[in-house]
């Protein structure tokens, strides 16, 4: 993925890609999501960077290497970037290239499936799932706790789901598990591909 780089010491708010995810994801949910709980997140990281040793950093350099409320702040900014970035309202497959390698390190997409939706609904607390690669290139599924992020333990971040409850409360309210089987029709492989 390329490194995020700020512009005069500031991140910007990253732009949806869409104008809605149609009933997957609520307008409401994504207004609420992307404008008030991500705007707060960037706004936060932009009041802290000033005068501290990570102003300047690519957003990646900084999740990596900071800690506190830089990095919690930061991290949650990349982690909703990946996440907003990997819908559509009218995603495109999965390569034949990247279904080999589902296949060779899960057995199925199914299981991959299985897998990264079973982990998502018993992470406890507020969190994400991640689908990366390892350094050796194998596809790996982790539960990360809070603003956490796969490139804090040297892997390569893929494919996201939020499993904050603001992510799914106001559709889903409990059912946290009905969410995440809900996210695959939204997922853009190519987007996903590209992280690689
Ligand atoms: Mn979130």
């Amino acid at each position: 993925m390329k490194e995020i780089m700020p512009t005069n010491g500031q991140f910007a708010l990253m732009q949806l890609p869409y104008e809605n995810l149609g009933n997957t994801i609520s307008q409401n949910t994504l207004s609420f999501h992307h404008g008030k709980h991500l705007k707060a997140y960037v706004d936060n990281l932009n009041k802290a960077l000033p005068g501290s040793a990570f102003e300047g950093k690519s957003l990646q350099e900084i999740v990596k290497t900071s800690d506190g409320g830089i990095f919690n702040n930061a991290g949650q900014v990349l982690n909703h970037t990946m996440y907003f970035e990997q819908f559509s309202n009218s995603p495109r497959q999965m390569s034949d290239k990247f279904a080999t390698l589902v296949n060779r390190d899960f057995g199925s997409f199914e299981a991959l499936q299985q897998e990264m939706n079973q982990k998502g609904a018993t992470l406890f607390g507020s969190g994400w799932v991640w689908l990366s690669a390892d350094k050796e290139g194998k596809l790996v599924i982790t539960q990360n706790t809070n603003a956490d992020n796969p490139v804090r333990h040297g892997l390569t971040p893929l494919l996201t789901f939020d499993v904050w409850e603001h992510a799914y409360y106001l559709d889903y309210q409990n059912r946290r598990a009905d969410y995440l089987a809900a996210l695959w029709q939204l997922i853009d492989w190519p987007t996903v591909e590209s992280r690689l």
